[in-house]
């Protein structure tokens, strides 16, 4: 199984998890179509309930967190067990279904599932922070064709949550506004890095986006929490997502992608000053020398321009 061992001089912790070696390259048969539900763990959970499903939830057999735990003995060093959940959600039964093509209505259920598992890890007082992410393509991480998307509950709060809480936090204390509606506000203002909007959400290339065509999607509402968004909410965030993901698959002819769920975590009070938000990051660079060694991100491109081409992609 896996542990945690914090870096002192940084202070970041870093999951070792040696079992994920021993995922397969290639598979023969895909574990997640249907007809195959014996190949994965028993299921969590299934939408709906009968043979025929639209979204599956299973633990990953091969998972970054787990069940047991165990630590490393240094009287210096600082190690904790690796316990946590790591779960796949199966997004469609269909094999061949890029996430940008599926009906809205199994997208909206692939919302709802994310909304149940957040829920259901809330409950748990240990858990700290879930994170879902999903991968698309083998240079993105995913080593499985199937559309899937991933649940990770863990232990701890993230570096990079606990620095977005932070900085929104000490904003709000100083101006007495949400950073995240300011944010907004100022993209609403400006108008050259949006890419599309609706009822609920904004979808933008950030001001100092790490690479070309990042996009974050953000709730217009001032909501922190993801968990307690309303089924209208849910509609018009698989459809601006869905959005998204359509003008990219179409500029960057059908690109590996990562993209990850921001939420505030129940335990803290975010309610005040943070938003939900889904960033999703195309894999068009691999950090080089100056990356890794200086923690900035050089961009070649120019967020208003790749806005532009996306927004005109629509
Ligand atoms: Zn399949
Ligand atoms: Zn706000």
């Amino acid at each position: 199984m896996s542990h945690l061992r914090k870096d002192p001089l940084v202070k970041r912790w870093v999951v070792v998890a040696t079992k994920r070696r021993h995922r397969p390259r290639k598979v023969e048969e895909c574990p997640f179509c249907p007809g195959n539900e014996g190949l994965t763990p028993p299921e969590v959970l299934r939408i709906p309930e009968k043979k025929d499903w639209q979204v599956r939830v299973v633990p990953n057999l091969f998972p970054i967190l787990g069940d047991h735990g165990e630590t490393t003995r240094s009287p210096f060093y600082r190690s904790r067990p690796g316990k946590g959940f790591h779960e796949i959600i199966i997004e469609t039964p269909l094999h061949n279904r890029h996430i940008a093509e599926l009906e809205l209505n199994n997208l909206k259920l692939v919302l709802d599932t994310y909304q149940h598992r957040l829920r259901e890890f809330n409950d748990l007082s240990w858990i700290r922070y879930t994170l879902i992410f999903k991968n698309y393509g083998r240079r993105a991480g995913a080593s499985l064709k199937h559309s899937h998307s991933q649940v990770v509950a863990m232990p701890l709060l993230p570096k990079r949550v606990a620095e977005e809480l932070t900085s929104a936090k000490a904003y709000y204390r100083r101006h007495r506004r949400c950073l995240f509606c300011q944010i907004i506000a100022e993209e609403k203002e400006t108008e050259d890095r949006i890419i599309v909007s609706n009822r609920h959400y904004l979808a933008f290339v950030p001001y100092a986006a790490r690479i070309p065509y990042e996009i974050w999607i953000m709730p217009i509402r001032h909501q922190a929490y993801f968990d307690r968004v309303s089924d209208d909410e849910k509609f018009a965030f698989a459809e601006i997502i869905q959005s998204c993901l359509k003008r990219l698959v179409k500029v960057l002819d059908d690109p590996p992608f990562n993209f990850f769920l921001h939420t505030g975590p129940n335990h803290l009070d975010a309610g005040d000053y943070y938003h939900y938000h889904l960033v999703i990051m195309p894999v068009t660079t691999i950090l080089g020398g100056f990356e890794l060694g200086s923690g900035f991100y050089v961009n070649q491109s120019l967020a208003e321009e790749d806005a532009q081409r996306l927004r005109e992609a629509g």
